[in-house]
C-alpha cells in the first residue's frame, strides 16, 4: 500500500499550469516515477499518445502506452473545485496513483492523490 506520494515543486506548478490553460477543458498526463518501499516519487510526466480532450473525462487507452513500470499513474484536472475520483476515475485508473487537480489549479490546496482503492495519499512537495 501506497502512503506516500512525493512531486518536486517545479513538476506539480506545470500541472497546475497546464490545467489552467486548458480550462474549462480537462487534461490528462501519465506520471512517470519511482516506487521506494511504500513511498513514490514521481519524477516526470509524459503526454500520452491519443489522449482525449474535452468538456467530459479526458481519457486514453491504456494499452497505447509502452510497457514501462516506471509509469506510475495519471493526473487529470477537474473542472469543478472537487477533487474526489468518480466512479469512472476509479474504474478506469491506471497505474497506483491518481492524482486530480481541480478548479482554480492555484496551489497544493487544488490537488487529490489517491490510491487506485480511492483512498486519499498525502502529498509531500519536495524542493529539488
Ligand atoms: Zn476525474
Amino acid at each position: 500500500m501506497i502512503t506516500e506520494v512525493s512531486i518536486s515543486r517545479k513538476l506539480l506548478k506545470s500541472i497546475l499550469d497546464s490545467a489552467r490553460e486548458a480550462y474549462p477543458k480537462e487534461i490528462i498526463l501519465v506520471l512517470r516515477g519511482k516506487q521506494k518501499g511504500q513511498k513514490i516519487e514521481i519524477t516526470d510526466l509524459i503526454i500520452p499518445p491519443l489522449a482525449t480532450k474535452g468538456r467530459g473525462f479526458a481519457s486514453f487507452p491504456g494499452w497505447m502506452l509502452p510497457m514501462d513500470f516506471s509509469l506510475i499513474g495519471s493526473v487529470h484536472s477537474h473542472p469543478s473545485e472537487a477533487l474526489n475520483p468518480s466512479t469512472h476515475d476509479l474504474n478506469h485508473a491506471f497505474g497506483k496513483v491518481i492524482m486530480i487537480v481541480g478548479y482554480p489549479f492555484a496551489n497544493i490546496g487544488n490537488v487529490g492523490v489517491f490510491n487506485r482503492a480511492g483512498n486519499r495519499t498525502p502529498l509531500l512537495v519536495r524542493t529539488d
